[in-house]
C-alpha cells in the first residue's frame, strides 16, 4: 500500500482498509496544526490507488467499507472523484460505505447533484473538522471560511443525501472569545443536521504558532477548568439531534453516545460534576502527555 505521510484516520469508523488517494492537506495554515505542514498537497498517482486497490481485492474482496485518506481527499474535483470511487466499487464490489474527513469548503466546488452521484457511487458519509461556529474565532485560527460556509455546505450535503460530522474544537478561541465561540458554534451547529457532533479539546502542539503566540502572550489558554465550562456552555445551547462525541480526557466514556437531546440533561449533570469534583491536574497531565491532534 502507498501511504506516504501522517495517516489520519476517524477511529469511530473502521479503521480498515484505508485508502489514500491525497497526500497533505490544501489549506495546512490552521493554527493549532502542524500534522501535514511539511507535506505539498497533491493526488496519489492513479497507478498508485489502482495498486492499491488490486492488493485490497486480493486481501479483502468482500470489503464493505472504506476511509478514504489523507487530510481532505474531498478537496479533489467531482471529475477526479468520480472515476476513484469507480474504480473502488469495481475492484471492491460488495463497497457500501465510503468514509472520508474533509473541509467544510472542499464541498464548495460540487453542486447537490454532483453530491448525489457521488452518494450513488457509494460515498455515504463524511467528517467536517468544523472547530467552530464562530467568524472571529474561525479568523483567530486561519481556518479558511465563516459560518455563512459552514450553513450553505452542510445544507448541500442534507439535500444530496450524505451524513455528517461536526467537530467542535474546545479551548481554540482561548479565553479572549471562549463564551462567543461556545455560544455561536453551538448556534451554526443547531441549525444544521449532523449525524455526529464530535468535540475535542485544543491541546497546543510543539511547532505549532497557536503555541507560539500563547508563548509571546498574545493567546491565553483556557485552564482545564475552564475547558470544561466552555464545553458544558456549548452543550447547553446546541440543539440539534445527533450523536454526541467527545474526547475530553476524563469524562469521554459518560457523555458519548446516541440521541443527544435525550441526554443532553445528564451530560451538562455530569459537565457539572467534573467542573466542582474533578482533578483538574490529572486533566492536564493527560493533556501535557499527547503527541498529535
Ligand atoms: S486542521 Fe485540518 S484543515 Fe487545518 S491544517 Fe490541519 S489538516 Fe489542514
Amino acid at each position: 500500500m502507498h501511504f506516504t505521510d501522517t495517516v489520519y484516520r476517524n477511529p469511530y469508523w473502521p479503521t480498515f482498509p484505508l485508502l489514500q488517494i491525497t497526500q497533505g492537506c490544501t489549506h495546512n495554515v490552521c493554527k493549532f496544526c502542524t500534522m501535514y505542514r511539511n507535506v505539498d498537497f497533491r493526488m496519489q498517482p492513479m497507478e498508485w490507488i489502482e495498486e492499491d486497490l488490486q492488493e485490497l481485492a486480493e486481501s479483502v474482496p468482500d470489503a464493505k467499507t472504506i476511509q478514504l485518506l489523507s487530510a481532505n481527499p474531498l478537496a479533489l474535483s467531482y471529475e477526479k472523484l468520480v472515476p476513484i470511487l469507480e474504480m473502488i466499487n469495481r475492484y471492491l464490489p460488495e463497497m457500501e460505505y465510503i468514509y472520508a474527513a474533509t473541509r467544510v469548503t472542499d464541498i464548495t466546488n460540487k453542486t447537490v447533484e454532483q453530491l448525489r452521484h457521488l452518494k450513488a457511487l457509494g460515498l455515504r458519509e463524511i467528517s467536517l473538522g468544523v472547530e467552530s461556529g464562530d467568524d472571529w474565532t474561525l479568523d483567530r485560527v486561519n481556518k479558511g471560511y465563516h459560518a455563512k460556509d459552514i450553513l450553505e455546505q452542510c445544507h448541500k450535503l442534507e439535500e444530496a443525501g450524505i451524513d455528517y460530522w461536526m467537530t467542535f474544537l474546545n479551548g481554540v478561541a482561548g479565553k479572549e472569545h471562549s463564551l462567543e465561540h461556545a455560544v455561536n458554534s453551538a448556534k451554526i451547529f443547531s441549525q444544521c443536521k449532523p449525524m455526529i457532533v464530535g468535540t475535542g479539546g485544543l491541546t497546543l502542539f510543539p511547532g505549532t504558532p497557536l503555541l507560539e503566540e500563547a508563548q509571546r502572550g498574545e493567546f491565553t489558554p483556557l485552564s482545564e477548568k475552564e475547558m470544561l465550562i466552555e464545553l458544558k456552555t456549548f452543550v447547553e445551547n446546541l440543539t440539534c439531534d445527533c450523536g454526541f462525541i467527545t474526547h475530553h480526557t476524563i469524562s469521554g466514556k459518560n457523555l458519548t453516545g446516541p440521541g443527544f437531546l435525550g441526554r443532553k440533561d445528564k451530560i451538562i449533570a455530569a459537565l457539572d460534576n467534573e467542573i466542582r469534583h474533578g482533578n483538574m491536574d490529572i486533566m492536564a497531565a493527560i493533556r501535557k502527555g499527547k503527541q498529535t491532534l
